[in-house]
């Protein structure tokens, strides 16, 4: 494979600035400084994407949800959706039973046909815990498209 970088490796325009690193290792500076957060917990960097605290590249908003985009896509199409309230992880999410995680799997389908990748075929993955290699501890569905993708994952 040649280093020259696919389009979906480099950071959107007005990319958020990040990158991938945890940020649950930062100490939160949104978290400090008065705002209007006020949802989940204050050092969660998705809470903070939720409440409108930090930068990001909204793609669909909801009631209880929000898409946006990855700051470090993985493939043409990569995006975000988060349940806008708390919750770790897809198992914690799926035990609430109040409807949200349809919400949020509803949300993902509404993403693949807004960026035009529902024909061709997409894939919606929630990675939990630390083998499955979540690394944001809000339950995110990522929504990858726009390249076909492979099987088994790494
Ligand atoms: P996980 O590794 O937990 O499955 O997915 C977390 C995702 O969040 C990663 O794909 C990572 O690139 C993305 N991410 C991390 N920090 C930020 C950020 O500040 N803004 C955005 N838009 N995405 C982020
Ligand atoms: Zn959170």
């Amino acid at each position: 494979m040649g280093t020259a970088a696919q389009p979906w490796e480099t950071e959107p325009p007005g990319g958020q600035g990040q990158g991938r690193q945890s940020p649950l290792g930062n100490k939160a500076p949104w978290a400090s400084r008065d705002s209007n957060y006020d949802c989940g917990v204050p050092e969660c960097l998705f809470c903070g994407i939720a409440a409108g605290d930090v930068p990001a590249t909204k793609v669909l908003d909801s009631e209880r949800t929000i898409a946006f985009r990855d700051i470090s896509p993985q493939a043409p199409v990569h995006v975000l959706v988060i349940p806008k309230s708390h919750y770790p992880n897809v198992g914690t999410l799926a035990a609430a039973g109040d409807g949200l995680l349809d919400e949020v799997v509803a949300q993902a389908h509404k993403v693949a046909v807004a960026e035009g990748i529902e024909d061709r075929g997409y894939r919606v993955v929630f990675n939990t815990g630390r083998e499955g290699g979540q690394t944001v501890a809000h339950v995110h569905a990522h929504v990858l498209g726009g390249r076909p993708m492979a099987w088994p994952p790494g």
